[in-house]
């Protein structure tokens, strides 16, 4: 974009819709925007098929099932056209310390007491010797171990996909554009702000089209044409605490049964994915560039890549933080465009989601209010914090101390609010869900006990029981979930069965 320029104009209410980008972010909106409102809106989305997409943000969070429902979507002709399988978890392979492997998985483990959560009881079973692994109690976990699956009565079954991220954006657009949408295609040049307001007028496209809008959401991913380009809304830079700047992405061809939930494999300086889709196997390695260089990283993961590379490995480079306004005036930025952490807990794909859903909540249609747009950025910086904070768990709590990498991450002093969780935790057992906060408290406790911490006590009510009705408890539970998982078909065979993807 060469430069922006300002005329005078003002807020009204808000009829058309501009979408700029049409990566998953941009498709993902207008899907949500036309199916709910596209009878009332005017809904245009502007494109590039020269400058692309980012091209991965193939792994989710169950979330995204529950978003597919608000909109009617076919589970199985989503998964056959995006070749998709299915996520359990994630399996940490190297992270509490080299060859010691863990996995968050998206299940329940256990039953609580309301006084109580299951780990304290786990945790008494431990001290006496009557407990198994604390991922034994989980069914969503032993299935991902047992590469198994199957959807379970009464959504007993808690699973997200992994997906082909360009096959997703097709997927989308179609559904997109029956309900209403308009594509564009062109590289946004110019975009014209209101000396008045500040608000957007239009964008202009190298065809030297004009499209004007009422709101615009920013689609354009790390460019950010519009929050930050024109609207010159902030970037909150965390690499203090999250050091991976760096990626570089590789696709390969499947050479064995896809696996039901990604691998993150730690390294050195960073840490590698490996996604099995039904056709491919998508890799990358995340990285930072103050411990590893470009060539060293790509040698990493083409050395841990099975099957042939169908591609030339593609860097990516971002600064992890967020925009400290993700809504100014009338734009709004969406995906990429408002932030990044980083890809370890396949968070930004369920972050445009919720970005989404909360513009659903407060759509504009009688104008833009600035009390909605505060209340909206309010509520995505809260969002944001809770999901950095565990992120930077992953890092700084570990045994691994072999590079220097790593024994920084171990060192750093983290955010008052991580730190707390962790002492709480360490000393006490308890683990408490802020409110709105995406990862509820078992995701806590397994990647805390995962990464090597073990609480000091538990709670009394644990105490109350005896080894007898504790082993009782605690067999029942490992008992019925075995059980269960036994009579699972192979993950493989369930995807071949259900969702096949004509290729
Ligand atoms: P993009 O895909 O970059 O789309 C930007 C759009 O803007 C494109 O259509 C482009 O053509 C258009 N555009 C840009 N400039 C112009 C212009 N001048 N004119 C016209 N159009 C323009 N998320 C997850 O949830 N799970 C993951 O596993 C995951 N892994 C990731 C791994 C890495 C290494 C990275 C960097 C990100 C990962 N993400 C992941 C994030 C995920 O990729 C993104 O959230 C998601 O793809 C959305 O991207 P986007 O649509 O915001 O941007």
């Amino acid at each position: 974009m060469e430069h922006s320029k300002q005329t005078t104009g003002g807020a009204r209410p808000v009829r058309r819709v501009v979408i700029a980008g049409g990566g998953t972010a941009g498709w993902m909106a207008a899907a949500c925007i036309s199916k709910v409102l596209g009878k009332r809106l005017d809904i245009k989305l502007i494109e590039s098929d020269e400058i692309g997409t980012v091209g991965v943000g193939e792994a989710t969070i169950p979330t995204l099932v529950h978003f597919h429902k608000l909109l009617e979507i076919n589970e199985q002709e989503f998964m056959a056209a995006t070749k998709a399988t299915f996520k359990l978890g994630i399996s940490f392979e190297g992270w509490r310390n080299v060859k010691e492997d863990y996995i968050h998985s998206f299940g329940m483990t256990g039953t609580d007491h309301w006084t109580a959560g299951f780990q304290h009881f786990w945790h008494k079973g431990r001290e006496r010797g009557l407990a198994g692994d604390y991922g034994d109690y989980c069914l969503e976990l032993r299935a991902a171990q047992e590469k198994r699956f199957a959807h379970l009565p009464r959504d007993g079954m808690n699973y997200a996909y992994h997906l082909d991220a360009t096959a997703y954006a097709r997927f989308l657009r179609q559904f997109s554009e029956r309900h209403g949408v308009q594509r564009i295609e062109g590289k946004i040049v110019d975009v014209t702000t209101s000396a008045l307001t500040g608000h957007i007028r239009s964008i202009t496209l190298d065809s030297g089209a004009d499209i004007e809008g009422d709101l615009f959401i920013d689609c354009t991913g790390f460019r950010a044409l519009l929050i930050g380009q024109a609207m010159k809304v902030d970037y909150e830079d965390w690499s203090q605490w999250l050091f991976n700047d760096s990626a570089a992405a590789v696709q390969t061809m499947s050479v064995g049964e896809a696996v039901p939930y990604t691998r993150s494999i730690a390294h050195g300086f960073g840490w590698q994915w490996r996604i099995p889709l039904q056709h491919r196997v998508g890799n990358g390695i995340v990285f930072s560039s103050r411990y590893a260089g470009e060539e060293q990283a790509i040698q990493a993961l083409m050395d841990n890549v099975e099957g042939e590379a169908l591609m030339k490995p593609r860097v990516i480079k971002f600064t992890p933080g967020q925009r400290r306004q993700v809504w100014k005036g009338n734009c709004l930025a969406i995906g990429l465009a408002s932030g990044f952490l980083e890809p370890i807990e396949s968070t930004s794909i369920h972050l445009i989601q919720r970005s989404i859903v909360r513009l659903m909540q407060m759509f504009p249609s009688d104008g833009i209010s600035q009390s909605d747009v505060d209340e909206y950025n309010k509520q995505a910086w809260t969002e944001i914090e809770h999901i950095r904070d565990f992120i930077i768990l992953h890092y700084h709590v570990t045994n691994r101390g072999d590079t220097p990498y790593w024994r920084d991450a171990r060192n750093m002093d983290v955010p008052a609010s991580l730190r707390h969780k962790i002492d709480l935790f360490r000393e006490t057992g308890r683990v408490f869900r802020i409110s709105n906060e995406l990862f509820a408290e078992n995701s806590w406790i397994q990647v805390m006990l995962g990464q090597g911490v073990m609480p000091a006590s538990h709670h009394q009510a644990a105490d109350l029981m005896g080894d007898i009705e504790l082993s009782q408890f605690l067999g029942s539970i490992k008992g019925s979930i075995d059980k269960t998982v036994s009579q699972l078909p192979s993950h493989q065979q369930y995807v071949e069965r259900y969702c096949k993807s004509p290729m």
